[in-house]
């Protein structure tokens, strides 16, 4: 037993906490197994990255899927391989794991520490470039920021799925992905915000999950009256239709007319099935109000709206 090993097992970290405790690890640590030691008793859950950033290789027996993956993957299986094996997956907070001889030969080709965001209460906004960065500084809430090669990496409160660009030099790192560790950064932690999960809308908006409450304060004007042949549940209806006005209100600077055409084409291909009426017209009426309140001229967003609205309706759902 280490002495991380009484700090960091069976007390698990709450966030604030980790945010807290992160403070302490040193920048721009040149001993990465220190660092990740560090990161562990915090509560973070770290694995080795290559000097290009990706995790290491799986071993022979993990190689092709070949042990059907660790318990905690999409499609788990029961890999209690010792080797840091499966990138994120393989993310601990055991030092002892962490020092173990099977890691030791990936912390001397380290790089970079990686971490599992979710594992501690997080999501990473991985804002690539200036026009990300500008994005973001017009559209999400203020929080701890880390610099990164060519941008930053912006760290809220709470989990979310993870998605690559959903919007140029944008990606969302939280659930079952990796992070570089970049040092600690700056600010003050807020908590995620509904504009950044409505980044991955089209995943979080499936049937499956037609029970999630939207947060956001907008209230739709679309009602169940006008839609008595839709098969839909009201809530499902009003989360889909709150979480696309969001996007296209996330849209200040540009390109809210074409999220607004992608909005209603998303939208209106999750009726195809439905006899109808589904009040797909308020729906539109929504989107377009949505856009025009951040200056999309409004003849241009009622055309591109009715364009979504006949596209998605031809696809099926
Ligand atoms: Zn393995
Ligand atoms: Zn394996
Ligand atoms: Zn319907």
């Amino acid at each position: 037993m280490t002495q991380h090993a009484a700090f960091g097992e069976g007390q698990p970290a709450r966030t604030t906490q980790t945010s807290r405790a992160s403070l302490r690890v040193p920048l721009g640590a040149r001993d990465h197994l220190r660092t990740a030691l560090a990161l562990a008793e915090a509560g973070v859950p770290v694995l080795p990255l290559r000097e290009g950033k990706g995790p290491f290789g799986n071993c022979h027996a993990c190689t092709h899927g070949a042990c059907g993956g660790r318990p905690n993957m999409k499609s788990a299986g029961t890999c209690h391989c010792p080797a840091p094996c499966h990138a994120w997956a393989a993310a601990t907070t055991d030092p002892r794991v962490i020092t173990s001889p099977a890691w030791a030969a990936a912390w001397r080709a380290a790089g970079v520490v990686g971490y599992h965001p979710a594992g501690c209460g997080l999501t990473v906004v991985d804002l690539d470039n200036a026009r990300a960065l500008d994005w973001a500084r017009h559209t999400l809430p203020a929080t701890r920021t880390v610099p990164t090669t060519r941008g930053e990496h912006w760290l809220y409160l709470g989990t979310m799925q993870s998605a690559n660009a959903v919007r140029p030099g944008v990606d969302i790192k939280s659930r079952m992905v990796y992070a570089r560790w970049l040092g600690p950064g700056t600010g003050t932690m807020t908590s995620l915000p509904s504009t950044a999960r409505a980044l991955v809308v089209k995943e979080e908006a499936t049937p499956a999950r037609a029970g999630v409450a939207s947060s956001l304060p907008m209230r739709a004007t679309w009602d169940r009256s006008v839609a008595h042949g839709c098969r839909h549940t009201e809530r499902y209806i009003r989360t889909g239709l709150e979480r696309g006005l969001a996007m296209v209100t996330a849209h200040t600077e540009s390109g809210a007319g074409s999220q607004a055409f992608g909005v209603a084409r998303f939208l209106a291909a999750q009726h195809t099935q439905c006899p109808g009426p589904c009040g797909l017209d308020a729906i539109g009426e929504e989107i377009v109000a949505a856009a025009v309140a951040v200056g999309v001229p409004e003849p241009y967003a009622q055309r591109a709206v009715a364009n979504g609205l006949a596209t998605g309706k031809e696809h099926a759902a």
